[in-house]
Order: structure tokens, then sequence, then C-alpha cells
């Protein structure tokens, strides 16, 4: 009699992801943009709940900024959240490359 009896099937590793701050994302309204054929998710935020002393760098403009600045949290629908940058509204606006 066998004893390896484990159901068949492509069981992958990498399925259960580590849960992400996922509430603190949802504090604004998300929604789903294309450019270039890439999907994005962006997520609005008044930057309010962050951190004191955060600092982002917005990767259109290069420019550093912290809380209390208006900006969009984006990232590539296909790579998850951990992957999210941070823009100011407008660069958001014109950015057209890639998150990386
Ligand atoms: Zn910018």
């Amino acid at each position: 009699m066998p004893r390896n009896n484990r159901p068949r099937g492509s069981r992958r590793p990498d399925d259960d992801d580590e849960p992400m701050d996922i509430a603190r994302l949802r504090d604004g309204i998300a929604k789903t943009v294309i450019k270039n054929g890439i999907e994005f998710t962006v997520q609005t935020t008044s930057g309010r709940k962050a951190e004191d002393g955060k600092r982002w760098t917005c990767p259109n403009c290069g420019i550093v900024f912290g809380p209390g600045i208006s900006h969009v949290v984006v990232w590539e629908t296909d790579l998850g959240p951990q992957n999210r940058r941070h823009f100011h509204n407008h660069c958001w606006k014109t950015f057209q490359g890639r998150l990386h």
C-alpha cells in the first residue's frame, strides 16, 4: 500500500504572502489605472495617518516629501502593495514609466 497519498496538485509555496498593512492603505479610495499597458492600483491618501518623520521620494520628480502633502500611493497591481511608491498628485498624472 503506497504511503504517499497526498492529493496531487501544484501548490505554490509563495501563495501565503505575509499580510500587508492593507487596513491603513484603505484609508483612501483605490482605483485601477492602466498606463502603457501596465495595470496600477492607485490609492489616494491625505498622508495624515503616516508616522511622523516618514519621508518618501517621488519617483517622477525625485523630490522628497513627508506627511501632510496630499499625494497618491501607487503600485503595479501584479506586484502588490509591498512595491508601492508615493507620487505627488500632479506627478502621477504625468508619469508614464515603470515603477522600478
Ligand atoms: Zn513629484
